[in-house]
């Protein structure tokens, strides 16, 4: 029983964590009208365990589930894995019943009342009309979609959390089905199909995960969408997506996504089509080796004006060794790249396709200052010391007017860093997180890294935290993160939603600035850090 246990506390994670997107000006895309209805025949190790009809009572707030042996007879039933025979396989209970806004909680329990193992048991939604939708969708299918209103039906699956994904004989689950009906009447119209796979995992892929935070489409900039496809073979063919309405000419228009590391697969495209700013969802498309089956999930989007830009002047100031030599990156086989203003300038305009879309504009004065080495008992080109870093600034850019971000660039940085860093106010909180405190130091490794000034710009606009220190699959949260901070540092913004690959500040090195983008909740922090402190960031 243990494994089942750990599917109940998963389950009433997904409950609390659940509901929260009722009210979104969502508008849904349709269905790319050349899809075609799949017969589940097409598969061999698909298998229909029932077909019912959802039946609400919504008085007594009660539901249940009417075997409708018209359509189990019209579909072919293999006696090699017979329904579960028994009245109460299959139990509803109402959790919630919201009919302001036409929301239904369901909880949907299964008995596996055979004699045998089902693999990736599914419950599959079957809408008949227009205007339902399961929005804890797990992903979406064509099997047993014939008399359907879509050819794409939405499902759960049992044993979610147990591994392969194995329904075992004698045991129970339930999953929790987040219904949005449009109109009442449209509750009497819901069939309901279980699929078992046998006598192992399915073949297509399993489930295709989308990410909870939409990607961002902001004016014309190119975005990138990443979904994750977990295949049992790890064999997926190809993924494609369907960009329009903000790409492309048709809902039927579509391209290829590519693969990446971890079974990522990726698409970049602008919104060309200019639709105006609200939520939009793309279909995802994924194909597996050895089946006709495909799996499909909707990626929500969002499309949004850009704000209006905020200048920023940057200073860049080089260190020189003894012999008056810049800092460089060593080049095996080949060489040196030297510190110049073309580095800086293109380190820049890569930050710059970032937050041009979050309203900031970096401007430098087009030239590198050099620090002057004679001019002081202090050896910047190599930094080893805090107190070397802050001597530094005091000499440079805190004394340079008019006041604007101070970028270093340097051979080497203290605390054994390797990359660059931005330093903040160390008292006086938000009001103290000035232009005049806040500046950037940076080491050779980074001049062909498009998202490091982009990243240390975080720091420095918005107070954003570094998210790559967290660690939520061991317990280690935002809280956990600012409670580690010194108090003065207590103003530094987190969200634990930013923990993903793309985001700016988790900090993925190597990718194109494309691939990178903030939350809404950490967009929405820069903009008013800004209002309130336009002195500071
Ligand atoms: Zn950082």
């Amino acid at each position: 029983m243990k494994a089942f246990k750990c599917v109940l506390i998963l389950l009433m994670l997904v409950v609390l964590a659940g509901c929260s997107n009722l009210t979104d000006p969502i508008q849904p895309a349709d269905a790319p009208a050349q899809l075609n209805t799949l017969e589940a025949t097409d598969s061999k190790n698909h298998f229909l365990w029932g077909y019912y009809n959802l039946d609400f009572d919504l008085e007594n707030l009660t539901a249940s589930a009417v075997p409708d042996r018209v359509s189990m007879t019209h579909f072919n039933i293999t006696s090699l894995v017979q329904p579960p025979a028994c009245y109460d396989c299959l139990e509803l209970e109402i959790l919630q019943y919201n009919p302001q806004s036409s929301y239904i909680e369901l909880k949907v329990t299964l008995k596996n009342n055979t004699s045998v193992k089902g693999y990736d048991v599914r419950g599959i939604l079957l809408p008949k009309v227009d205007g339902i939708q399961l929005l804890d969708a797990e992903s979406y299918t064509p099997l047993w979609s014939e008399g359907a209103f879509s050819s794409l039906n939405p499902f759960r699956t049992f044993a979610h959390s147990v591994p392969s994904r194995i329904f075992y004989p004698q045991y129970w689950d339930f999953r929790i089905y987040e219904i949005s009906y449009g109109v009442l009447g449209n509750l009497g119209k819901i069939g309901y199909a279980v699929d078992v796979s046998y006598p192992g995992n399915c073949e297509e892929p399993y489930e295709i995960l989308v990410p909870s935070e939409p990607a961002k489409f902001i004016e014309n900039y190119p975005t990138v969408v990443t979904v994750q496809i977990l295949d049992w073979q790890e064999d997926v063919e190809w993924a494609i997506i369907y960009p329009y309405p903000l790409a492309m000419s048709d809902y039927s228009d579509y391209m290829q996504m590519t693969e990446g590391a971890d079974n990522y697969w990726a698409a970049s495209f602008s919104n060309s089509n200019d639709v105006s700013p609200g939520y939009y969802y793309l279909w995802v498309q994924a194909k597996s080796m050895g089946t006709d089956v495909v799996t499909w999930n909707k990626v929500k989007v969002s499309a949004q004006d850009a704000p209006p830009l905020n200048t920023i002047y940057v200073t860049y100031y080089a260190a020189v060794d003894t012999g008056g030599n810049l800092p460089f990156l060593e080049n095996p086989g080949g060489t040196d790249f030297e510190f110049s203003y073309t580095i800086a300038s293109q380190l820049r305009s890569w930050a710059n396709l970032l937050w041009n879309k979050y309203g900031f504009n970096l401007v430098d004065d087009g030239t590198i200052h050099i620090m002057d080495e004679n001019a002081s008992d202090w050896n910047y080109y190599h930094l080893d010391s805090e107190t070397e870093v802050a001597s530094m600034h005091s000499n440079y850019g805190q004394s340079a007017t008019p006041d604007t971000l101070n970028m270093y660039f340097v051979q080497t940085l203290p605390y054994d860093i390797e990359t660059a860093f931005c330093t903040l106010p160390a008292d006086g909180g938000l009001s103290n997180h000035k232009r005049q405190h806040v500046y950037h130091v940076y080491s050779p490794n980074v001049y062909f890294w498009e998202e490091v000034m982009a990243h240390e710009s975080g720091h420095a606009f918005g107070a954003l935290e570094d998210i790559y220190l967290l660690l939520p699959f061991i317990g280690y949260y935002c809280y956990d993160l600012k409670n580690d901070q010194p108090p003065n540092k207590q103003y530094l913004y987190c969200e634990d939603n930013a923990y993903y690959p793309g985001n700016l500040m988790w900090f993925s090195m190597g990718w194109s600035i494309y691939a990178y983008d903030l939350t809404l909740g950490q967009a929405d922090w820069v903009e008013w850090f800004n209002d309130e402190y336009p002195e500071s960031w």
